[in-house]
C-alpha cells in the first residue's frame, strides 16, 4: 500500500506547477515498474520544461534497460523528431530494437528545414567546430559587422539569426551587436 501511495504522490508530483518538483519526480519514478508510472514518465516527454524532458527520457532508459515493464515506442519517436539529439531517447528506442527508425528520423532531421544557400562568412561551428560557410539567410552587412557564433543564445545582441550546423545538427545562434541589414 505505501507502494502505490508514493507512485501516486510522484505521479501528482510530476504533473506539479513547480519546475524543480517535476523535475525530481521525473527521476524518482524510474523505481516504480508499472504502467502508470511508464504513462506519467511519456506524458512528461513532452513537458515546457527541458530538465524534466531529460529527466523523464533517462528514466525510461533505465526502464528499458532492466526490462521491467513495457514502454510504448510510439510517444518516444515523436520526442525524437523533436528533439533528435537526446540521447537517453535514442538509447531507450536503440534497446527496444528500433535502430532503423532512429537512424530515419536522425537522417530526416539534419536534412530537413530551410536550404542553406546564402554564402556567408565562415565561421566555426561553437558544437563540433565545423567550418560554417552557408546559412539559410545572412543580413546585407553580415560579414562587415561582428558577429560571434554561440552555441546558446546567453545574449541577444542587436540581431541574431538561428542556423543548424550540418556537421553536428546543433542549433547554431550567430550574433551581430549593431543591426548588420
Ligand atoms: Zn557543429
Amino acid at each position: 500500500m505505501s507502494k502505490d501511495r508514493t507512485i501516486n504522490e510522484l505521479i501528482e508530483a510530476v504533473r506539479s506547477s513547480d519546475q524543480a518538483v517535476r523535475a525530481k519526480a521525473a527521476v524518482d519514478l524510474h523505481r516504480h515498474p508499472c504502467d502508470a508510472a511508464v504513462e506519467a514518465l511519456t506524458q512528461a516527454l513532452t513537458d515546457d520544461s527541458e530538465e524534466v524532458r531529460q529527466n523523464a527520457a533517462e528514466s525510461l532508459r533505465v526502464m528499458v534497460v532492466r526490462g521491467e515493464c513495457r514502454i510504448p515506442s510510439k510517444p518516444l519517436l515523436e520526442s525524437l523528431k523533436r528533439e533528435p539529439d537526446r540521447w537517453a531517447l535514442k538509447e531507450c528506442l536503440r534497446e527496444l530494437g528500433l535502430d532503423s527508425q532512429v537512424e530515419e528520423i536522425l537522417s530526416q532531421a539534419h536534412t530537413a528545414g530551410p536550404k542553406y544557400e546564402v554564402r556567408c562568412m565562415g565561421f566555426g561551428c561553437p558544437h563540433c567546430g565545423v567550418e560554417i560557410t552557408r546559412a539559410p539567410s545572412w543580413p546585407a552587412h553580415g560579414d562587415m559587422v561582428p558577429f560571434y557564433a554561440q552555441a546558446h543564445l546567453y545574449q541577444t545582441g542587436a540581431y541574431h539569426i538561428e542556423l543548424i550546423c550540418r556537421g553536428c545538427g546543433k542549433t547554431v545562434y550567430v550574433v551581430w551587436d549593431r543591426d548588420p541589414s
